[in-house]
């Protein structure tokens, strides 16, 4: 177990072994932006992967879909946030930094002023509380900030022939509404039902930051699961929040470091019932990985509203047509990113070195094994490592790999995680066995060729 984790080490790892890399850096960076690197993206991928899997592909209640970033800009208008998507934001006078106000507040006092302009601002004028960046106490009022980017599209006009804005979606639950008649008419769906998303979100926050935690272009993982107005949601809400959690775990997060927060009912919106939010204690503290919402049935309603549709259900049973309310459980897939990150980080002491490892769970492991010959000048050994490789692909992403000596070799797959690594060595060519190290225990056992397919499959279930 690492002594301390600190967001460094997780960050100079990151970029040091090709998992994540400040986007733009031969132009000195840009916006807290980051790539994610060959693992990175693997890891992503899997995680991704196992949240499809999960919530869509193993439940027949789930059906998923892929909307577009760019939507009809009336529906920003109807689920409010073009008039209400605001953070609230504050200048240092002094040294001219941005912040948000209510997380500057927050910081100080331990008080959640979200959306109390007015209070924020008293607070701030007291003069006690400092600026992060100057230590000065000379502030602006706090005033809102619209957080979703803006563009234009051709074609896209009012009636005098004039540009109007569209904007980039700033969560991805804006495409599941818009296609709920659609699903409703395609599918054989009967409520409770979900539909779920993954896609880019974009938001212009105040200040992004804390690596990939707060980021302007980040990824989602969205369901709308509908349920009748009648039903008993609160056992649902209940299972929804435990569903989040052991996501979490399967991506390696430990139970200790979650827990939850619920949002105040004076502070939700009048449509809300309830939301609470999945927390987790990142190094920087304990922080919102995931949420659920109760929306009701205000999305429809609003769609249906703006668009001049009507987005009803028509239950079988009754006959009775309704709005469906909905349960809103969101993932954010960069935070799970970090959070599998943080949790797989390991430091073990070995003779005089530290060991550093990436304990992954094996399902998101970028690598799941790892072929090497013992040396790399050897023709005999690396074609027999190359012809392992070949057959091992097929069924696991695998790496070759020949540089250096074999505990170099080692260390590097230990920092990426790699569960496996298959060693072939002089006795390989005599005995038709491999030796297979565990990145976990070190253990290494020698394994028939013939059988190493089926061997690792069974390792990696
Ligand atoms: P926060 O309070 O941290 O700004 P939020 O409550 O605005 O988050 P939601 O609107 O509930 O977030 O978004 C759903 C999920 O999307 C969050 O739980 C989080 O995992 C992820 N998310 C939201 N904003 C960002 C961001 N700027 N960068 C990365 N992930 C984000």
């Amino acid at each position: 177990m690492a002594k301390e984790l600190t967001m460094d080490k997780i960050v100079s790892l990151c970029k040091r072994r090709g998992f994540i890399f400040p986007a733009c850096e031969i132009y000195g960076g840009f916006a807290n932006a980051y790539s994610y690197g060959p693992y990175g993206v693997e890891l992503k991928n899997n995680i991704k992967k196992l949240w499809w899997k999960k919530f869509v592909q193993d439940r027949p209640d789930i059906v998923g879909i892929d909307g577009p970033i760019l939507l009809h800009p009336k529906l920003w208008e109807a689920s409010g946030h073009v008039g209400g998507f605001n953070d609230a934001m504050v200048d240092c006078k002094k040294c001219k930094k941005r912040f948000r106000a209510d997380h500057i507040v927050e910081d100080a006092t331990g008080k959640d002023m979200e959306g109390d302009l007015a209070g924020m601002s008293k607070v701030l004028a007291e003069g006690k509380i400092k600026c992060p960046n100057c230590g000065a106490s000379d502030w602006t009022e706090a005033r809102t900030f619209n957080m979703m980017f803006k563009t234009e599209m051709n074609g896209i006009t009012d009636e005098e022939g004039k540009s109007i804005p569209v904007y980039l979606r700033p969560e991805t639950a804006g495409a599941i509404f818009v296609d709920f008649k659609n699903v409703l008419d395609s599918m054989r769906v009967k409520v409770p039902f979900g539909i779920a998303q993954i896609g880019k979100a974009f938001r212009n926050e105040i200040v992004a930051g804390n690596f990939i935690f707060r980021l302007r272009e980040f990824e989602q993982m969205e369901i709308e699961y509908f349920i009748s107005p009648e039903a008993k949601w609160e056992p649902l809400f209940e299972q929804w929040l435990k569903w989040q959690e052991e996501f979490a775990l399967e991506i390696g997060a430990r139970k200790e470091n979650i827990s939850r927060y619920e949002h105040p009912k004076e502070k939700l919106s009048h449509y809300s019932k309830k939301t609470i939010d999945t927390m987790y204690n990142f190094p920087f503290g304990i922080k919102e990985l995931y949420g659920i919402a109760h929306r009701s049935d205000f999305d429809l309603t609003q769609h249906a509203k703006f668009s001049g549709q009507k987005l009803e259900y028509l239950d079988p049973e009754t006959g009775k047509r309704y709005v469906p309310h909905v349960l809103e459980p969101t993932f954010g897939v960069d935070r799970s990113v970090l959070v599998a990150l943080l949790a797989a980080y390991d430091e073990e002491a070995t003779g005089e070195e530290t060991r550093t490892v990436m304990k992954f769970p094996k399902s998101i492991a970028p690598i799941k094994a790892a072929v090497f010959p013992l040396l790399k000048n050897k023709p005999e050994l690396v074609e027999k490592a190359k012809e392992i490789f070949d057959t091992l692909k097929t069924s696991f992403v695998c790496e070759f790999d020949d540089n250096g000596n074999i505990g170099k070799r080692y260390r590097r797959q230990d920092e990426i995680g790699t569960p496996y690594c298959v060693t072939v060595d002089f006795e390989t060519l005599e005995d038709k066995a491999v030796t297979v190290r565990d990145r976990d225990t070190m253990k290494q056992e020698r394994v028939k060729i013939e059988e190493l397919e089926k061997y690792l499959s069974e390792k990696l279930k």
